[in-house]
């Protein structure tokens, strides 16, 4: 009912889609309904007037001739939409591919050089080293993010449906944060999962993007605090939980977290860089891989968030 209300919110569509009222699709909806109906009415007019099949036949082919060209201006409006959309995102993934690869150099230079010369360098030049790499893994997260949106809105994105150690994905996701996480003089523990079963069922590249997720938004909005990772298993499926002591999220806005460019209102807004695509893309990977995604949270306390996955039987 809303997105229909939306549709004959003229003055909305024209801005949203940035043209003017009379290019808007609910517009020429709307004049091509009133014309049907004059037309009706013409027609009863015009049958019940003249008894005269020609008059009929000349009222009708005009009639026909008004609702093609509005009908053909419509759908020439709705080609133009469809083009600019599809080239704004070529231009996007285009756009992301190239910067990928000087971006990972950049990545695997830091990081060659922060293992070589832990020791040795100078603390000055270490540390500036550092916020490079820090910089340089948002940068790599943004670029990611549009290339999945991309994928995801050109129906690109095939999940496969395999069997993955969770364990494992999460521990590479907290190693890939520590920087970040030093760098916010955050902590991260997870806690012992010995006794779990670590097997699920996903996609392995999405899943380890969500986690990734779930993780740099933990560090990035915690100012210094701990990090608890858990990971369970109940009923067939696995669940596993990222919880901060950040700054949490308003009540007001809880509701659209998971829609695509949210971005909260509070300090964290004005303080860290981000699209607000990277909760919708992994609530859509959790949702194509069976899965659920949901979190928890109170302003100045903290957020915890959650996913489930199936899980599979381990054989070790
Ligand atoms: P981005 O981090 O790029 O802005 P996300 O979709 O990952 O995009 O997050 C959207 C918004 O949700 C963030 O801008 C932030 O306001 C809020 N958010 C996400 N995770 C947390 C968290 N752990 N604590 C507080 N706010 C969060």
């Amino acid at each position: 009912m809303q997105g229909f209300i939306n549709d004959f919110n003229i003055k909305k569509q024209a801005e949203e889609l940035e043209v003017s009222v009379w290019q808007t699709p609910g517009f020429l909806f709307s004049i091509m309904g009133l014309i049907i109906m004059a037309a009706m009415a013409l027609v009863y007019f015009v049958s019940s007037h003249y008894n005269s099949p020609e008059i009929l036949v000349v009222s009708e082919t005009a009639i026909v001739v008004i609702m093609l060209t509005i009908g053909g201006s419509l759908i020439k409006n709705i080609e133009t939409f469809a083009e600019t959309n599809k080239m704004k995102s070529e231009f996007i993934s285009i756009a992301s591919h190239q910067l990928k690869t000087p971006l990972s150099e950049i990545k695997w230079e830091t990081e060659l050089f922060l293992s070589k010369h832990k020791e040795s360098a100078e603390k000055e030049i270490f540390d500036s080293i550092e916020r490079v790499a820090e910089s340089n893994s948002k940068m790599i997260k943004l670029v990611n993010n549009l290339l999945n949106i991309t994928r995801v809105s050109q129906k690109e994105f095939t999940l496969q449906k395999e069997q993955l150690n969770i364990v494992e994905i999460i521990n590479k996701a907290i190693r890939e944060n520590k920087i970040l996480a030093k760098t916010k003089n955050v902590t991260i523990n997870l806690t012992d999962t010995t006794k779990n079963n670590s097997v699920v069922i996903g996609d392995s590249r999405g899943v380890k993007a969500v986690v990734d997720n779930l993780l740099s938004n933990a560090i990035k909005f915690t100012r210094a605090g701990n990090i608890k990772v858990s990971v369970g298993n109940a009923e067939s499926k696995s669940t596993i939980c990222i919880k901060d002591s950040g700054v949490g999220i308003p009540k007001n806005e809880q509701g659209r977290v998971f829609q695509k460019f949210f971005r909260g209102s509070n300090e964290s807004r004005f303080k860290t860089e981000g699209t607000g695509l990277g909760l919708y893309l992994a609530k859509s990977i959790i949702e194509q891989c069976d899965g659920k995604m949901w979190f928890k949270s109170k302003e100045g306390e903290g957020s915890t968030f959650c996913f489930s996955l199936p899980s599979h039987e381990s054989t070790n």
